[in-house]
């Protein structure tokens, strides 16, 4: 590994989304009280639930997938939604982010695990949402591309999950070199739960999403 690599994790500050699904607002507030300011959700009826009930700076940050006929509940206040997964998804966000005269935060969810059923863009999907998104006459003005995510593999093996973040962050530096190099804020790499953030974090994640670690198991 070369000194600056080297030097990038160290210093790095990773930011903690702290995944609250399935879990009450007095639990969120009790890590809001120490200090937390983000929170992930999966599911868009839960999330506008629970910011109705807390304090109106924290960042919700939208991880699971999202229906496009749901956006339109979350644009007027969601801080980030790391699931984009189609084009069609990211034209309905610019969509709703217009009507409230917002600018969305947005990553672009990879398809990096082994697993089927995992969402996620391949990567000619994903070559055809830069192309649209850097066109000079491009419409989507108001959702900006911040990063990627993805979920590695659930299993034991960890080479296959050191393998899938290492491919994530390989694409991360694609459009950041390749196409972005002129946007800093395409920045962030979402990557790492509870069981693997550690492996995520050597392979340049920015950006954890913790839930049971930090609010115990789920039912
Ligand atoms: C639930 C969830 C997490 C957090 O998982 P834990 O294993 O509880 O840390 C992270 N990312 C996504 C997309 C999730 O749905």
């Amino acid at each position: 590994m070369s000194i600056y690599s080297q030097l990038l994790k160290e210093l790095q500050q990773v930011k903690l989304i702290a995944v609250s699904k399935t879990k009450p607002v007095s639990a969120i507030r009790e890590l809001y009280d120490q200090g937390q300011r983000m929170f992930g959700e999966n599911k868009v009826q839960e999330m506008v639930d629970k910011q109705a009930q807390l304090p109106k700076d924290i960042e919700w940050h939208l991880i699971g997938h999202l229906q496009t006929n749901k956006v339109k509940y979350i644009a007027p206040f969601v801080a980030m939604i790391h699931s984009v997964d189609s084009l069609r998804l990211l034209q309905e966000i610019n969509k709703e982010a217009a009507k409230c005269q917002r600018v969305i935060k947005v990553l672009l969810q990879m398809h990096v695990a082994k697993e089927e059923t995992k969402f996620g863009l391949n990567m000619s999907e994903l070559e055809e949402i830069l192309a649209y998104y850097i066109a000079p006459d491009s419409e989507l003005k108001n959702v900006e591309l911040c990063g990627v995510m993805g979920m590695a593999t659930f299993t034991d093996d960890t080479q296959i999950v050191k393998s899938e973040f290492k491919q994530l962050h390989d694409i991360f530096l694609y459009i950041k070199n390749g196409y972005l190099f002129n946007k800093p804020s395409f920045c962030e790499c979402s990557m790492g739960m509870s069981q693997d953030y550690a492996m995520a974090i050597d392979e340049g994640s920015t950006m954890v999403r913790i839930g049971s670690l930090l609010f115990g198991d789920r039912n």
